[in-house]
Parts: C-alpha cells; sequence; structure tokens
C-alpha cells in the first residue's frame, strides 16, 4: 500500500538561501525537492504533502508558541499520514524535538526531526541525504516515537542535543544510546524504542516566560541568581549545576536566592552542566543544602528536556505537587528512572 508522509517545513539551514545580511529561510520547498529528486530514485519514495509553517523562522527566533503550531498540524492530520517529517533549524531542534515528544505521547507512527547544516539549494550538502532517510524511516519503519535524524543517526528526540556547529554530525544523544544507525544500510536499535502506551496528545498553551534557566559559573552574584530567580512570571527554574549536581555552597546570596523562589512557588531543577551526566543532590556536601530547598533531581535529562518538560507541564498540570512528581517521573523516554 503507498505510504503518504506529511513534511512540515519550518525554516532552517536546509531550507535557507544566502541574502547580503546572512542565510534566511524562503519559502517554495517543494519545488526545490522535486528539483531534487529528479536525480534519485523517487519510485521508491513514498507520497508526500508539504506544509510550510507562515512566517518560517530561523530556529534561533523559537518560541514556546511554535510548539503549538508543529504539533497542531499533526494532531489536524494524524489520521491522513502514515508518518511525519519536521524540517527545523539546528540550533533549538532539540528542544522543539523534546517538547513534541510530551505533547504527542503514546504515537503510533514516526514524528521525524531533520534539517541540514548546507542548504538543499546548494549543490554540495547533506540535506538531501537527510531527507530522503528520514522519508524513508518515517515510510516504512516501525519508529513510533518522536526522532531527530541526522547524518546516520537516528536518535531519541527528548534525549538528543546539537553537540556540533560545524560538522555535519550535528547531533548525538550523548547520555543514551542511538536509536539506530544508516551506513550501507538502515538498522534500528527496536529494544530500545518506548513501548507503544495509550494516544495522549496535548496542544496547551505555553507561556514564553514561565521557564527560565540559571547557569552556574566561577562568580555568579546574588545580584544575577536574585534577578533570574525572580524574573516576573517565572513558575519553573532549570539550574544548570557542575558534574553530578554541583553548586558553590558557600554562595549565601545564590542559596538565598533559590531558596525564596522555592518557597513562593518556583519549581526548581537541576541538571548537570555536562553531556553525559546524572544529578545526584547529596553526594557531595555542596549539593546537599539543595535537597532541603526542595530543587528536584533532574537525573540523567538534556537541558533541553528538562526544560520543555516543565514548560509542558506547567502548561498542562495545575497542582505543584503533581508537576515536581511528574519531573522525576518518564513520561516519554527522557530519563532513566
Ligand atoms: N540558525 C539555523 C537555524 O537553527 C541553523 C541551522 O538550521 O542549522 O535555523
Amino acid at each position: 500500500m503507498t505510504k503518504r508522509i506529511l513534511i512540515i517545513y519550518t525554516g532552517g539551514t536546509i531550507g535557507m538561501q544566502r541574502f547580503p545580511q546572512g542565510y534566511a529561510p524562503v519559502s517554495g520547498f517543494k519545488e526545490l525537492m522535486q528539483e531534487r529528486f529528479n536525480y534519485s530514485q523517487h519510485a521508491q519514495l513514498p507520497e508526500f504533502d508539504l506544509t510550510e509553517l507562515s512566517p518560517l523562522i530561523d530556529s534561533a527566533n523559537l518560541q514556546p508558541s511554535h510548539w503549538n503550531l508543529i504539533a497542531g498540524q499533526i494532531i489536524e492530520s494524524y489520521s491522513s499520514y502514515d508518518g511525519f517529517i519536521v524540517l527545523h533549524g539546528t540550533d533549538t531542534m532539540a528542544y522543539s524535538a523534546s517538547a513534541l515528544s510530551f505533547m504527542l505521547q503514546g504515537l503510533d507512527k514516526p514524528v521525524i526531526f531533520t534539517g541540514s547544516q548546507i542548504p538543499l539549494a546548494e549543490l554540495r550538502n547533506d540535506a538531501l541525504d537527510n531527507l530522503i532517510t528520514s522519508l524513508l524511516l518515517a515510510a516504512f519503519h516501525p519508529v513510533n516515537e518522536v526522532c531527530i535524524y541526522f547524518n546516520g543517526k537516528l536518535l531519541r528526540g527528548n534525549r538528543s542535543s546539537k553537540v556540533k556547529a560545524t560538522g555535519f554530525d550535528a547531533f548525538d544523544s550523548p547520555n543514551f544510546p542511538w536509536l539506530g544507525q544508516v551506513g550501507l544500510n538502515i538498522e534500528l536499535h527496536n529494544k530500545l524504542f518506548i513501548e507503544q502506551g495509550q494516544q495522549n496528545f496535548h496542544n496547551p498553551v505555553f507561556v514564553g516566560k514561565a521557564v527560565t534557566v540559571l547557569p552556574i559559573f566561577p562568580g555568579l552574584c546574588a545580584d544575577v541568581a536574585d534577578a533570574i530567580c525572580h524574573a516576573p512570571g517565572v513558575k519553573g527554574l532549570i539550574i544548570r549545576s557542575y558534574g553530578v549536581g554541583n553548586l558553590p555552597d558557600q554562595n549565601q546570596g545564590l542559596l538565598d536566592a533559590l531558596h525564596s523562589a522555592s518557597d513562593q512557588g518556583c519549581i526548581i531543577v537541576n541538571i548537570s552542566q555536562c553531556l553525559q551526566a546524572e544529578v545526584f543532590q547529596g553526594q557531595y556536601a555542596c549539593s546537599s543544602v539543595l535537597n532541603e530547598i526542595g530543587v528536584i533531581s533532574g537525573g540523567d535529562m538534556t537541558v533541553e528536556a528538562a526544560f520543555s518538560k516543565l514548560h509542558f507541564l506547567l502548561a498542562t498540570e495545575k497542582d505543584r505537587a503533581s508537576i515536581k512528581q511528574m519531573m522525576r517521573d518518564d513520561l516519554a523516554g527522557e530519563l532513566d528512572s
């Protein structure tokens, strides 16, 4: 039976052209694809429709409300297609793939994010392979979750990070094995895929400023910590700590800022700055104070997963205790629980 895929083109380098001020996304991606696919064996490809976000964006301009536009398209046309591809800029692809994994729980079809480091419009590019392989994965392989496909790697979306700005191998999932690799053959590690559950889709209203991030660095002063922790409208805070969740416990101004934010209802989650890590609050004396403050250990989540999960829970749950509990629970394969 003919497979049908919906491609959602949001912008990003894959569909950009060079202008005097630099690369920017342009519309007309379907025509460009058809021109490029003339050189490929398109009879082996599934049929596809393509829809473009309006306006197209450089993903550096992504806002949480863009997640609604992408998820909305998928939810609206879910029964009409066998799989979905999201063409997205690489800068924030891991945030969007993470967000969609929480918004589209219980998928029984693939949702594959891809993009490229060189636009499809250019002669030498990585776009064509990323696109063709994503189409084949979305149409003919039993992938029932939100993934990123990039340069031969199939990665769980909410375990992925952009790790290189210049190499073609821009993405990795340093804290979780690849779901598959594509070389001479497409090899998928089926045992790693999420077990299919009950379809549970949400497209909630996100409040852009609800979640913020506090990086820990030598010399972080109380004023900066305080301004971030108490910024108007902030309901959730991700701390980017050292190593296994450490922070300078001799910095009383920082501890006071965290304590008062927590007392005022802000949900604080501790994520390591290291790409391969798991947070253990209290392994070192300097981090045990976080347990007293009520900071949640983010375990082995990526910052992109923790950030979008907190946004998702603040937008869908009312009760603070259940948000805290769900931050600790594995909702979509983002966490070793
Ligand atoms: N700035 C671009 C974007 O994220 C980078 C890329 O797509 O590779 O949209």
